[in-house]
């Protein structure tokens, strides 16, 4: 089969075609022809501009999986895009996106290059740069939204380190989501929530114990682009993180559709219920699994939440499923995207400590001064903690897991034990295959961690055994028992748990929700709590050197 690149030449444009064509650059996380300038442009009038870099797929050791789907998509969207008519300059440089560009610029000599307006902050300071550089590029709106950061200031204004001290806190996903309900229509009746209210999370956390089958989903074996793309990155990145063998996520916008009508039709009615649940033989349960096909924007977000909204009125798909799917998805995903654009991914927090120089250096910030770093277990040496060691062992596999084993499981453990928000936050960055800045850094460093101090969540998500136990069958067969607290055998979790209420007390007690578990640690005795501190300190550092916690 002729190389990718060989085959993508094909569709350059003529000197003529170069000359009177609108130029447009697709960047790697807008692969939808119905989105931004592209859906305003006919293919006859059109060049597209797309560029792989190396230097940022060096950036961090990210997932073979990960680097796999986004080249592959891209170079699947590129051909396409040529079989529609579109004229295709497809670049693949050394080093970034900045520097690819001028070189085609120099060898194009377009006029005006339009773009999206980058998701990623990444891509945004590079095309600045590269604009200061000489580089003829306008940004346009990113129609992939459905929001606009008016939407957002109409509900908090902009962002003001000051609103946030002492416990206040000046966002709320909850205000917003009401706000994009109204706004957008979606599941609302004569300005009012059907069903009467807004939320029906209360409903939505069962354990999972066989009740309903899942169902085994499509996959997408590689095709002859995914392969060479695989042989690629195998060549290129053999260092990286993660397994590539078995390759099977969409790659194409036809196949995300398949994977999503898949999801419509057979997970989504069991999605609420079962939401929270964590399952050793059904890592995927009812979820989607739409966040890496809806980031690269192969499915638009738009399409989900009304075909969600239409399955509900059909009768389909129950309330409280709908209502959590779409809060998801124009609540959090939107939400997110706003707060790390607004705090720029939450540099503006560390405004009185030195600022890093380096551009791609993330915020280091710590509200409860947690600084150890990340261990072994998260790089899959074994921890004897079965509920770790299986949801890492997916994570190699597969760059993901759901949502409540990353909030639960994986960032349960690193805030209790107080490792670094900030490396737990670029382990998820390069180990799961949907991440990207926006939506990254603020879900660990803001949401799972409280790095923010609260800006994203009312307080830390941290349990501990009895939470994983009763939501999970990870403790049945491990050796920790979950009942008990403290001696050999016991699971750390609920020691790390209260060990972790007493070290914050300070930090955490003007949080309302934190009350009741605080009061509960006040009743512990001097002696009682020692011991608690002891058994922590004992599990931290037999992870800290990659031993099993026994
Ligand atoms: P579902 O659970 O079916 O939800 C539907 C859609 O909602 C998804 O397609 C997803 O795009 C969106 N969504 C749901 N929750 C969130 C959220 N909190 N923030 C943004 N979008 C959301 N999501 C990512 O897309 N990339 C990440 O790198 C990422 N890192 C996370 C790290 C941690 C520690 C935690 C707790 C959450 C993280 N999330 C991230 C959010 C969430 O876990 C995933 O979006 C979700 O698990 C994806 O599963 P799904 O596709 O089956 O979505």
């Amino acid at each position: 089969m002729q190389p990718f690149l060989d085959r993508i030449a094909g569709f350059e444009p003529t000197p003529e075609e170069a000359a009177s064509r609108r130029w447009i650059y697709v960047p790697y996380d807008r692969l939808h022809d119905e989105v931004g300038p592209l859906a305003q442009s006919s293919p006859g009038e059109t060049v597209i501009v797309m560029m792989e870099s190396r230097a940022k797929g060096t950036r961090r050791p990210y997932h073979k999986k990960k680097l796999t789907l986004v080249l592959s998509a891209m170079r699947h969207f590129a051909l396409e895009q040529g079989k529609r008519g579109c004229r295709v300059v497809y670049g693949s440089s050394p080093a970034s996106f900045a520097d690819g560009l001028l070189q085609l610029q120099d060898k194009w000599i377009w006029k005006e290059l339009v773009v999206n307006r980058p998701a990623e902050r990444e891509l945004r300071i590079e095309l600045r740069a590269a604009k200061e550089r000489g580089l003829r590029v306008r940004a346009v709106t990113d129609t992939a939204w459905l929001s606009t950061s008016e939407d957002f200031e109409a509900v908090f204004g902009a962002f003001d380190l000051e609103k946030n001290k002492g416990g206040k806190r000046q966002y709320l996903m909850d205000k917003f989501y009401r706000s994009m309900r109204s706004k957008s229509g979606f599941l609302m009746k004569g300005g009012k929530p059907i069903g009467g209210k807004w939320s029906y999370d209360s409903e939505n956390r069962r354990a999972y114990h066989g009740e309903v089958p899942v169902p085994q989903r499509p996959t997408f074996p590689p095709d002859d682009i995914t392969s060479e793309v695989m042989e690629l990155i195998e060549q290129r990145h053999p260092e990286h993180f993660g397994n590539i063998a078995g390759f099977d996520l969409a790659v194409t916008r036809k196949d995300a559709e398949t994977a999503w009508a898949f999801a419509l039709e057979n997970l989504l009615p069991h999605f609420g219920p079962w939401e929270d649940a964590m399952s050793t033989e059904h890592r995927d349960l009812f979820h989607s699994l739409t966040s890496p096909l809806v980031n690269l924007t192969l499915l638009r977000p738009r399409d989900l939440v009304e075909q969600v909204a239409e399955a509900f009125a059909a009768g389909s798909i129950p309330l409280a499923s709908a209502e959590g799917f779409i809060r998801q998805l124009i609540g959090w995903r939107e939400f997110m995207r706003h707060v790390h654009e607004a705090t720029d991914g939450y540099r503006l927090l560390e405004a009185t400590t030195d600022k890093p120089t380096d551009d791609y250096a993330g915020a280091e910030i710590s509200y409860l001064n947690a600084h150890r770093k990340l261990p072994a277990v998260y790089w899959g040496v074994p921890s004897g903690m079965r509920c770790m060691d299986t949801v890492v062992a997916g994570v190699v596999d597969d760059g993901w897991s759901h949502h409540i084993t990353r909030l639960m499981v994986l960032s349960n453990l690193a805030t209790l034990c107080g490792f670094s928000p900030r490396e737990l936050t670029d382990w998820f960055w390069f180990a799961y295959v949907d991440a990207y800045d926006w939506v990254v850094e603020t879900n660990v460093l803001g949401m799972s961690t409280f790095g923010d101090g609260g800006l994203t969540a009312t307080k830390p998500y941290v349990s501990g055994a009895a939470y994983i136990n009763r939501m999970s069958d990870f403790c049945g067969k491990c050796p920790l028992d979950p009942k008990k607290t403290l001696g050999e055998g016991s699971c750390p979790f609920t020691a790390l748990y209260w060990s972790f209420l007493e070290r914050n007390e300070d930090k955490l007690s003007h949080l309302q929700r934190m009350r009741m578990p605080l009061n509960t640690m006040r009743t512990r005795n001097a002696e009682q709590r020692r011991e608690l501190r002891d058994r922590a300190q004992q599990a931290i550092d037999q992870l800290e050197r990659g031993e099993c916690v026994a």
